[in-house]
């Protein structure tokens, strides 16, 4: 206690003041705060002594979402070291990048992940799998772990990088953005403003909600910063329990509601939506849910119509964010949600936001621009990567690559990706906005809106549909109904239906460039 530490080794201090409360929930397993403490802690002298860790070096994790996955990206950022959650669904020529790109020294893996990581060379700790080749026993590496273990000393300062988290590669390949620690410790402070925000605009009485434990159903994975930020860290602020899921199964997230007292779901809107649909929701016993967050990918207003129905008396709230801005920037909640469904609400209290345009210059209310954010959240840059930083990152503002506008309230509209945008004749046609208005069929369970090459236009616009379950619409009952709410040229000349679900990355994004390649060569209707 001689100086105070740098923020993650502060929130990890802090947590253990939380002691017995339960932490991390895993199928059977349950984790208290303490336990993880000093399982963190006595990793982090391991990661030391044994590995050679120092302060800066590199520690990947590639994990599902195990409670070793929490414990070792605590034990790295506890040893001084820079934790790289790589993307567990990431092919073995995918992670070996992540591991060459961040040049980790040491890997803890799960025992698929272990598998696809062999051929790295690179010290490796496996968990959930056997230990082959040159790799040691996660357990084993722990050895004997004590009451009275102590972090290592290492001195850190708040701007000392303290994660490298890939963006999920929707625009291109994942970039490695660095964070510091002062990007972690801002963090709980925006969720929980933004959390206590939406309930008290959502009639609630905040006092009470903050009397009761709250436990998080985490829906997405850890190796994105949702659920790193906006879930794990704040929930070890906030002496909350965090519910684990190996992955996303609409049907096991109803059954674990309802088995442990759910009080808050964090995902992206699909999970919200999924959740809705499946066949046994309505037999199951919800009533502690109280909130439901999401983000990630755009919510379409349909969903906070359907959670309206289906979910009443809850706090909905929407959340922008991105790797670069350590996940929560904006949030919309409670009554100013049910106001402006479109909007993804107001800024947190430590961020700027404003809309430029391509010369970099601040446009007025209601025009759209570029949006830009500055604040303790903006991470450092890209690891290894000057010009990209140098491009996105300008005096202290991000520039986030999403076209969005700004009302006389303050309350930012993200129009669409600068990126996912149809250019039909010259017109530009926003994907979001399309799908929007798609979603608001009542025969349209999911949908991607893509651009087509078209001879004459440049790009047509297109539109991927997945039907609900028992429902049936043809193409042409389709355009008759967006004729009424879409301007002509931003109604798909291209409709394809798909029978499975559309393909996903884990942040929730819909895999475009993948689909175009998939229904670019089908018959078209
Ligand atoms: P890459 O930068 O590698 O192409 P990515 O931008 O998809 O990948 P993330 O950082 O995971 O990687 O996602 C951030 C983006 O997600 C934002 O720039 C925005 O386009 C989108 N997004 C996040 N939250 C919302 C939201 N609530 N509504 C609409 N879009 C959102
Ligand atoms: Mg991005």
């Amino acid at each position: 206690w001689k100086h105070a530490p740098a923020h993650f080794r502060a929130l990890l201090e802090m947590s253990r003041f939380h002691g017995e409360k339960v932490f991390l929930v895993y199928e059977d397993e349950h984790i208290t705060f303490e336990d993880h403490f000093r399982r963190a802690a006595t990793l982090a002298n391991r990661l030391v002594d044994e590995y050679g860790v120092r302060k800066g070096d590199r520690v990947a994790v590639a994990m599902r979402n195990y409670p070793e996955w929490v414990i070792s990206f605590s034990a790295a950022l506890a040893a001084g070291a820079v934790a790289v959650p790589l993307n567990a669904w990431w092919t073995e020529s995918e992670l070996a990048y992540g591991v060459r790109d961040s040049g980790a020294k040491v890997l803890i893996a799960d025992g698929e992940r272990a598998e696809r990581l062999a051929s790295t060379g690179v010290p490796m700790i496996v968990t959930r799998g056997a230990a082959t080749g040159g790799a040691r026993a996660f357990d084993e590496v722990l050895g004997e772990v004590t009451a009275d273990v102590t972090l290592p000393g290492v001195e850190l300062s708040p701007d000392d990088p303290a994660t490298i988290f890939y963006t999920s590669g929707t625009t291109g390949n994942p970039k490695g953005a660095l964070g510091s620690h002062r990007n972690i410790g801002q963090s709980p402070m925006t969720v929980a403003y933004g959390l206590m925000r939406s309930v008290a605009l959502a009639g609630k009485d905040p006092a009470a909600a903050a009397g009761t434990r709250r436990i998080t159903l985490l829906t997405v994975p850890l190796f994105h910063v949702t659920g790193c930020f906006s879930a794990m860290t704040t929930t070890m602020f906030s002496g909350g329990g965090l519910v684990l899921m190996y992955k996303w199964d609409a049907g096991q997230a109803l059954r674990l509601i309802e088995r442990e007292r759910v009080s808050a779901m964090i995902g992206v809107p699909t999970n919200a939506w999924q959740l809705m649909s499946h066949p046994d929701f309505g037999k199951h016993d919800l009533s502690s849910l109280s909130t439901l967050g999401y983000g990630g990918a755009p919510a379409p207003p349909k969903l906070l119509e359907r959670i309206t129905t289906n979910l009443p008396d809850r706090a909905p709230s929407n959340g922008y964010g991105m790797t670069e801005t350590s996940a929560l920037a904006i949030g919309n909640g409670g009554a100013d949600y049910h106001a402006k469904p479109d909007s993804i609400g107001l800024p947190s209290p430590v961020v700027d936001v404003r809309v430029v345009d391509p010369m970099g210059a601040q446009l007025a209310p209601g025009e759209v621009g570029e949006l830009c954010i500055r604040g303790p959240n903006v991470i450092l840059g890209y690891w290894n990567k000057p010009e990209a930083t140098a491009e996105t990152f300008v005096d202290g503002w991000v520039h986030t690559g999403d076209l969005a506008r700004i009302d006389e309230d303050g309350f930012v509209y993200i129009v669409d990706r600068a990126k996912d945008m149809v250019i039909r004749g010259g017109e530009n046609v926003y994907c979001a906005e399309v799908e929007a208005a798609l979603f608001e069929h009542p025969a349209v369970d999911d949908v991607a809106v893509i651009g087509v090459p078209h001879d004459e236009l440049g790009e047509e616009v297109g539109a991927v549909v997945r039907l609900a379950p028992g429902a049936s619409a043809t193409a042409e009952e389709l355009r008759e109904f967006l004729a009424g709410r879409l301007a002509k040229f931003k109604i798909p000349a291209h409709v394809w239906f798909r029978e499975g679900e559309l393909p996903r990355n884990p942040g929730g994004k819909v895999l475009k460039t993948h689909l175009r390649r998939e229904v670019l060569g089908a018959g078209r209707s």
